[in-house]
């Protein structure tokens, strides 16, 4: 479901809060995401510039025509300005922020390179442009962390389509065929779910290989004994989805079993400590504290989670407390994932994700595809 003028209208409310906090007149946002987010454009050029009574969305010609249909639409963004961008993007934002009179004036700091911001500056003054430029992190960010319903829609259809996916996986993942074999099965029924692209690259990675939480797919055959770990995720309307499974090839050793246990006893600890409330940090603790019992502590070096949407790694982090990381209280609304994993070089190892929402009460599972350990 595209979210309606009336989703929009919200959204604007939300980030203009935090404009007024931070005595801004106007917001110039770079990030596509955050673009998409308050405006519905969803090119891959663009710029807004968010002001207390106006959205002022900077496109070339490329776009025109797919804005100017959307505002015909119940899908429109309320209060559009719509500006030509004849050449250069910088160029027409210096002539939008001149046109509409701004003052002080907020950025991206983490979508706008030193360069450009220097450029910004430096031509503002030398065309006497009365533009301070404030650095700003986050604020659309913030608003996207907790979603709307027709987010959770979207994401809950982009989950649901993964379990065909998994299937298409689980066929494929057999001795004899390569890494990179695989990972095109899984790609190939992602496009048959309707997934307009992945999400990332899939992950098929085999034997010692599973050990390395991040292998992409290469030329390694499966063979007997191996764990395979199957990592994938597509895009469905502009939202993610991410989907780990773990599958032995033929019978798992003891060994092989141990760890699968382990892991999937941190994924149902760390599932279950979820509800609004609970710090982000405590659903990490609870997978953590698990596989540490179980001697398997330093064998989990990642975080246990991370958001989805419009972005395949967004807030909130399921992490350890972390200074560059804050951790946050759940609210209904958010949906990350949990993916524990525990890794042992030269022998291979375990990871089993899959994504929820924060309910009222809990969560609530979006994913739907059997986490028992399968031999193929
Ligand atoms: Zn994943
Ligand atoms: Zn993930």
């Amino acid at each position: 479901m595209r979210p309606t003028s009336a989703h929009l209208a919200a959204r604007h409310a939300c980030v203009r809060q935090t404009l007024d906090m931070l005595t801004l007149d106007a917001l110039v946002l770079t990030c596509a995401a955050n673009i998409r987010y308050l405006s519905n454009h969803a090119g891959s050029s663009g710029l807004l510039v968010l002001t207390e009574d106006a959205v002022h969305l900077l496109v070339d010609f490329r776009y025109r025509e797919a804005v100017q249909m959307l505002q015909q639409s119940a899908s429109a963004c309320p209060g559009l300005v719509l500006r030509d961008v004849p050449a250069s993007y910088d160029e027409a934002l210096l002539d939008c922020l001149r046109d509409i009179g701004v003052s002080t004036v907020g950025f991206e700091a983490a979508h706008v390179s030193v360069a450009r911001h220097d450029w910004w500056q430096r031509t503002s003054e030398a065309r006497s442009l009365n533009v301070a430029w404030r650095a700003t992190e986050k604020v659309v960010e913030q608003a996207r962390l907790v979603k709307d319903a027709p987010e959770v829609e979207t994401l809950r259809d982009a989950a649901s389509r993964l379990a065909p996916v998994a299937d298409a996986s689980f066929r494929a993942a057999r001795a004899g065929r390569t890494e990179r074999g695989v990972a095109a099965a899984i790609e190939a029924a992602m496009r048959d779910a309707g997934y307009e692209r992945q999400a990332f690259d899939t992950i098929v990675a085999s034997g010692p290989h599973a050990a390395l939480p991040h292998h992409r797919a290469g030329d390694r055959i499966l063979a007997a004994g191996d764990l395979v770990v199957l990592d994938f995720g597509g895009v469905l309307d502009g939202y993610c989805c991410d989907l780990t499974r773990t599958v032995s090839i033929g019978p798992p050793s003891s060994e092989a079993r141990r760890l699968y246990t382990a892991v999937y006893d941190a994924q149902q600890a760390a599932i279950a400590a979820i509800r609004p409330g609970v710090e982000s940090t405590a659903v990490d603790a609870a997978a953590r504290s698990l596989l540490t019992a179980r001697g398997l502590g330093d064998a989990f070096g990642h975080g246990t989670g991370h958001g989805l949407g419009l972005d395949v790694h967004e807030e909130p982090r399921i992490t350890r407390p972390r200074p560059d990381v804050p951790s946050v209280p759940l609210v209904p609304g958010m949906v990350f994932t949990v993916e524990p994993g525990a890794y042992l070089a030269g022998f291979g190892g375990v990871r089993i994700e899959d994504d929820v929402l924060v309910t009222e009460t809990g969560c609530e599972v979006l994913t739907s595809v059997p986490r028992e350990l399968l031999a193929l």
